[in-house]
Formats: C-alpha cells, sequence, structure tokens
C-alpha cells in the first residue's frame, strides 16, 4: 500500500507559488546545529531560554513551551478545568484543533457564529451561547487579526469564563497597542512551519496567572511535579517525585526550541514584510467589486498569517472551485481556510447539523487565501495581484 497521505499533497509542482512558507536562515540552522552537538537536546536550557523570551516578547508574567500548537489549546483546556458536562464556546471558522481540544477534555465545543465582515467569532452570538454549563471562551485570532479583546474579556469576566485565545495565527500582532499573548486568560501560539515562525512542530501557552501556569506545566509533563510545596506526601529523598494531576508528554525539544528562539529575533523584520504585502494586496484588490476584502477592526495592528480574497459569487460567472482550480493552472497555489468544523463527519456524528452559523457557512462559500509569506518577493506578488485581476476579467458577468 502507497503510504498514507498527511500532507495535502506534496511535493508542489515546480513553479508554483504556495500559500504559505517558512524562512529558515543560516543563524537558524547555527541554532540548531549547536544544540545537536550540545549535552541537552530536549529538557534543557534552550526550551527555558525560549520560554522566557517569548514571555518577554508577549509581555506575560509566564510562558510554558510545547510540542505543537494544538497541545498548547489541550493544555490550556486542561488547566481551565474543563471536562465532562463542560461547554466551551469556539469559532467555526477555524483549524479542526480549536475544538477538538475541547472533545480531549470530554466537554462540548459550542460554536458561535462569526462577523461577516471580519470573520472573527462576533461576541453577541458568544453572549447568545451562554448557558449555565458554559466554562470558557476558545476565540481565535483568525487570519492573525486579534478578536474583539475587550468585548470578550467583559463577557468572560460577566459570566465567570476563562478566556482562552488561539493565537496560532496572530504572533506579533498588537491589540490597542499591546502585544497579543497577555491579554486572555491564557494565550496559545503554533510554530507549524506555515505559522509566521517556527520550530519545524511547536506551540507554547502564555499567561498572568500563577495557577494556571502551575496547571499548564503538570498538563504538558505527565501531571508530574519536583516541587515539595506541591506534593501530596513528604520527599523520600532526591529521587522522588509525584503525579498529581493527569498530564501528558506534550514537551518541546532543544533543538526546536532554539529554532524559536532564533526566528522570534527576526518577528519584527517578518511582521514588516507581511503588513507591506498585506497592504498591497489591499490596494489592489479595494475597488474589485468582485472581491470583498476583510474588515479589520482599529484596535488590531495585525500581524497577518493568511490573506483571504472573498469572491462575490453573484457577480461572477464562475463558482468557488472553477476560480480555485484557474489560479492554480496560473501557478497560484491557494487554499481554502477554512470549512466549518462542524461540517465534519465526525462532528455530524457528534449530532452537529449544518445551519448552525449561517455567517460561517456564508463566509466558506467564497473564500481563498492566496500566498502571504515574508519571502515572497515584489514581483510574486505582482504575479498573484495580475493572475487573480486576470481571472476576476474573465468571470465577470
Ligand atoms: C495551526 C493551528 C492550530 C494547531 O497548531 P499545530 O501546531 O498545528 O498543532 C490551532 N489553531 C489554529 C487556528 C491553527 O491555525
Amino acid at each position: 500500500m502507497e503510504k498514507l497521505a498527511i500532507n495535502g499533497g506534496y511535493p508542489v509542482r515546480a513553479g508554483v507559488i504556495k500559500y504559505g512558507r517558512q524562512w529558515i536562515d543560516e543563524k537558524d540552522i547555527e541554532a540548531v546545529d549547536e544544540v545537536l552537538r550540545s549535552d541537552f537536546i530536549t529538557c534543557g536550557p534552550k526550551v527555558d531560554e525560549m520560554e522566557r523570551s517569548l514571555a518577554e516578547y508577549t509581555g506575560a508574567k509566564y510562558a510554558v513551551a510545547v510540542s505543537n500548537g494544538t497541545a498548547a489549546l489541550h493544555c490550556a483546556c486542561i488547566a481551565a478545568g474543563i471536562g465532562p458536562g463542560d461547554e466551551v464556546i469556539v469559532s467555526p471558522i477555524t483549524f479542526a484543533a480549536s475544538a477538538n481540544c475541547i472533545l480531549y477534555c470530554g466537554a462540548k465545543p459550542v460554536f458561535a457564529d462569526i462577523n461577516i465582515e471580519t470573520y472573527n467569532i462576533d461576541p453577541k452570538c458568544i453572549r447568545k451561547k451562554i448557558t449555565d454549563k458554559t466554562k470558557a471562551v476558545i476565540a481565535v485570532d483568525f487570519t492573525g487579526q486579534a478578536v474583539e479583546i475587550d468585548e470578550i474579556r467583559k463577557i468572560c469576566k460577566e459570566h465567570n469564563l476563562l478566556f482562552i485565545e488561539d493565537a496560532a495565527h496572530s504572533i506579533g500582532t498588537k491589540y490597542n497597542g499591546k502585544q497579543v499573548g497577555s491579554l486572555a486568560d491564557m494565550t496559545c501560539f503554533s510554530f507549524h512551519p506555515v505559522k509566521t515562525i517556527t520550530g519545524g512542530e511547536g506551540g507554547a501557552i502564555t499567561t498572568n496567572d500563577e495557577g494556571l501556569y502551575r496547571k499548564l506545566v503538570l498538563a504538558h509533563t505527565h501531571g508530574i511535579t519536583r516541587l515539595p510545596e506541591e506534593m501530596v506526601h513528604e520527599s523520600e529523598g532526591s529521587w522522588y517525585y509525584e503525579e498529581i494531576s493527569m498530564g501528558y508528554n506534550y514537551r518541546l525539544t532543544d533543538f526546536q526550541a532554539a529554532l524559536i528562539t532564533s526566528q522570534m529575533t527576526k518577528l519584527e523584520k517578518f511582521a514588516k514584510r507581511r503588513k507591506e504585502i498585506v497592504k498591497r494586496y489591499n490596494k489592489e484588490f479595494k475597488d474589485i467589486p468582485e472581491i470583498i476584502i476583510q474588515k479589520e477592526i482599529p484596535e488590531s495592528d495585525s500581524c497577518r498569517h493568511l490573506y483571504i480574497i472573498r469572491l462575490d459569487l453573484n457577480k461572477l460567472k464562475c463558482t468557488r472551485k472553477e476560480f480555485f482550480q484557474a489560479l492554480w493552472k496560473e501557478n497560484i497555489g491557494c487554499q481554502v481556510h477554512y470549512i466549518p468544523v462542524y461540517w465534519f463527519p465526525y462532528y455530524e456524528k457528534l449530532g452537529y447539523t449544518r445551519g448552525l452559523c449561517p455567517n460561517a457557512e456564508e463566509l466558506y462559500k467564497g473564500i481563498i487565501s492566496i500566498p502571504l509569506y515574508p519571502r515572497l518577493t515584489d514581483e510574486d506578488v505582482s504575479d498573484v495581484i495580475h493572475a487573480v485581476k486576470k481571472l476576476i476579467d474573465n468571470y465577470r458577468k
């Protein structure tokens, strides 16, 4: 049998501009190389260093490095005390992991609709979904734009809910001048290669709350503690440790941590280039009536992970699928972010039905993510713009 593909089909055809790509330089390679030659390739000083850098950058008191963004979300749910019988409110326009982490804990994901202009979870829809069972809100900074943090914080405070921010797309984004990472109760990051900075895989959670921090540390390493003050029984000696809660092995290696720390030194440069490209796309597309561009709230100074064109299909004589395929024929690698999570067969089996979040479903019909990453040259960006405009002209009614 052929190996089952889990990667969305690589290699990409030569000459195609992909929708996202990492930027690894010689300094990054040296940083990894140094760790591989050292004593610690896991549980060593590079993980501590990365956690310190991320806490410093985001302005959060604490950071916990974990093996990927999904593990970060799972640990956040564990630290939030989410379990069977609980409900957690989440956006449907996201990667499956934002909702799966709720299921991991035996709780129920409750999907709240998005704002059709910003594509982020709509605080008004969050309010409507709150019940006695609601424990937390997982709000996703979709495409890198910060959610309406002040409003969501207010709702969470009123109803005694924990606010977990899925910032897999939004490292480098500021909300009212403050870095994403210190504004929610817990903020989860991913360092997958399509994200703004990468460790190959990798993730982290930041928080300002010491109690949550202690729980996050336990969750990512088997619930095991070596701290006498956390132990139930008297220490039996220097070998002694205790498992005091359920936890997992979600540790990050030191060579991945070193890569992430090295990438963080380039975050400002990456963010600047991403912003330039977004500005250029916006300028080129804003006067095309067949294309709707994402609205940004003034509070968010976004380091964008994705650029989405939303087709007004009433004005075009093609389907989204035809436009998507035609873009690939023009050598523009594109994607669709995202299929509403509750449309997946696994969620259908759990009882979720179509029609639950009309705005999310309406958005999904017309969206295509076009290439956005710092290494795109001005010429690449021109090629993308040219191809999009050419297809709009071809398909205009
Ligand atoms: C990538 C992503 C995740 C999961 O991160 P991994 O590091 O791939 O596990 C979670 N949420 C969103 C919105 C993502 O884009």
